[in-house]
């Protein structure tokens, strides 16, 4: 298998330029977050609080969480329900950073993500995949951008949505979340030793798919002269 492992902060572009580059490269794209935000949308809908990790772990055992893909399009599956629709506000992506520093959240998901790259090429964008979901991944891209250019694109993807939102409340979600994600215990958002850095703040989006398709060609062709 030739993984590719993209990691990086919140709106630094991952989710739009790694569906691009799967498509070009006929990858299996798998978006973690989206799993991770399925199950905060779970504890949401079911008023239980992000803050009580007892309560949290507990609750683990009635979600299922698995993903399924349609015309080619990642559709993340809630207990049955395909909540695609209901994971991208930003009311969830505060739960969701909360609750995915709680081991009992992080280890029900490993075990999906890592089947996923078994079988499959992927291309897997997260917080942790080069670092921890897929440590051997031939390919490990930290993909970032400035926080105001990040705020700036969430914030019209939002709009774009019909999502009424504030750019400087985007800003400062960003922030805690960079912050949340960055310093907790297990599987901190690092830029794994092997990863490649993008720093997309100032490459339009097919730039930044031409750079993950070049250091991924680099890497397909130094595992092919190593033979
Ligand atoms: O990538 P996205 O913004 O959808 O991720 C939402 C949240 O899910 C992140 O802020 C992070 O807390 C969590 N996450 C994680 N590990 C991953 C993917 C996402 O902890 N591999």
């Amino acid at each position: 298998m030739h993984n590719i492992a993209i990691d990086g902060p919140a709106g630094a572009g991952k989710s739009t330029i790694a569906k691009i580059a799967a498509k070009k490269l006929g990858f299996i794209y798998v978006d973690t977050g989206a799993m991770y935000r399925a199950m905060a949308l779970y504890f949401i809908r079911n008023n239980i609080s992000g803050g009580d990790e007892e309560a949290v772990t507990k609750a683990c055992s009635e979600i299922d969480v698995s993903i399924e893909y349609q015309n080619r399009k990642q559709v993340v599956i809630l207990n049955g329900e395909n909540v695609n629709a209901f994971i991208r506000t930003e009311q969830v992506s505060m739960m969701t950073s909360t609750i995915s520093k709680y081991a009992a959240v992080r280890n029900k998901l490993l075990d999906i993500q890592r089947s996923l790259a078994k079988t499959k090429d992927v291309i897997m964008d997260g917080r942790d995949i080069g670092t921890c979901v897929l440590p051997d991944a031939k390919t490990k891209i930290y993909l970032t951008a400035s926080i105001a250019e990040r705020a700036r694109r969430r914030y019209k993807e939002q709009t774009e949505r019909g999502i009424d939102c504030d750019i400087k409340q985007i800003e400062q979600d960003i922030a805690l979340r960079d912050k949340q994600d960055m310093n907790r215990e297990i599987a901190p958002l690092r830029q794994a030793e092997d990863a490649v850095l993008i720093d997309s703040s100032d490459l339009t989006i097919n730039e930044a798919v031409d750079a993950v398709i070049n250091i991924y060609k680099k890497g397909a062709t130094a595992a092919n002269e190593r033979g």
